[in-house]
């Protein structure tokens, strides 16, 4: 028995995959009941009549390449909130499993985990700390019922990166026991490294990126979760065969075009100059009592009248985050960096 198959849910481990319609583009398609014409609106490069690749290969290797690791350990979804649903359906047997979330933190780890069944176990970040991992605190809270320890690196909503070395150190105390699994959304304004790179040596690390953030495709729904190829091939049997839309696809190999990236780096040098200039702004803001350092594209902000910043933000008709419903975070609003222009009225409308 491997540890994927040890931690992993049996009845998914036994599991026979579905059988999808075969995929040879060098024959013509009598297998899949689909029409042999695409409609005259249909303004994708492949037809729209067929259904899609499953894992389509181009785009796990481009993906692979982008966040530089190999084929076998990518799998692609719906964005990382669809390979966070998988990795609990995948892992968690409803009303037996449980899941670790360190709060504040982001919301879909715990819906995901509720909507399965699991548990939720929650072990706080250390907020005198900068909201650093409470390591000892997660090895505490780890029994064997928990199968997935929920990590987000930079975090959202704090902002803060964790430490590699505590996320490694609790990765390699909880061999045998669960994966480790670091939500790297927003990895790409911090300017750290990801720890994907480290999946190889650590098979109990798992890694989630996310197309939706820095590479403005939030629309196109693509989010890549790196793992062991055990758990990726685990995984595959639990995504639906045809979760990535041809439309999406084509959206993302076009961005994804070497001709477009240097695009999105003058972009990503842009808003994360603009968010130094707005964590130094925003300190000085009347109304504001605290503004915590920023690793992401968004700053988390302390007001001493909360209901006067939101009003003055609509005012300026710019929405901004609530964070008052996370624990600890009671007078406190998360501002996405925006473009020069919108930043500038949203201090104006501030002050
Ligand atoms: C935005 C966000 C996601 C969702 O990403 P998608 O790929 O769009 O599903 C995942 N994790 C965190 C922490 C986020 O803030």
């Amino acid at each position: 028995m491997t540890w994927v198959t040890q931690l992993a849910r049996p009845d998914i481990v036994a599991l026979k995959a579905y059988e999808h319609a075969s995929w040879e583009p060098e024959l013509e398609r009598l297998h899949a009941n689909e029409l042999p014409w695409r409609s005259l609106a249909d303004g994708s490069s492949a037809g729209l009549n067929r259904y899609p690749e499953p894992q389509p290969r181009a785009l796990v290797q481009r993906l692979a390449a982008l966040y530089d690791v190999p084929a076998s350990s990518v799998l692609v979804g719906r964005g990382s909130d669809e390979a966070i649903d998988l990795l609990v359906r995948g892992f968690c047997r409803a009303g037996q499993d449980s899941v670790i979330i360190c709060p504040p933190t982001f919301g879909m780890y715990s819906v995901s985990a509720r909507i399965q069944g699991a548990n939720v176990v929650t072990v706080p970040l250390q907020a005198d700390a900068g909201f650093a991992l409470d390591t000892q605190a997660v090895l505490e809270k780890c029994t064997p019922d928990v199968k997935l320890v929920f990590l987000c690196s930079p975090n959202n909503p704090t902002g803060n990166l964790l430490s590699e070395d505590d996320i490694v150190n609790l990765t390699r105390r909880l061999e045998g026991r669960a994966v480790v699994v670091v939500d790297e959304a927003y990895l790409e304004f911090s300017g750290a490294q990801s720890l994907a790179r480290r999946v190889a040596e650590l098979p109990q690390l798992a890694v989630l990126r996310t197309l939706s953030k820095a590479y403005a495709l939030a629309g196109a729904r693509c989010g890549t979760l790196i793992a062991d190829p055990e758990v990726i091939a685990l995984l595959r049997k639990v995504i639906p065969p045809y979760a990535i839309a041809q439309l999406s696809m084509e959206a993302v190999l076009n961005v994804l075009d070497p001709s477009q990236l240097a695009v999105s780096k003058a972009r990503l040098t842009t808003i994360v100059a603009e968010r130094d200039r707005m964590l130094a702004a925003i300190a000085k803001l009347p109304n504001v009592t605290r503004v915590w350092p920023s690793a992401s594209n968004f700053v988390l902000v302390e007001f001493a009248d909360v209901p006067l910043a939101l009003a003055r933000s609509r005012g300026a008709r710019l929405l901004i985050r609530d964070a008052r419903g996370y624990p600890g975070l009671g007078r406190c609003l998360r501002i996405t960096i925006g473009s020069p222009e919108q930043n500038d009225r949203l201090l104006e409308a501030l002050r």
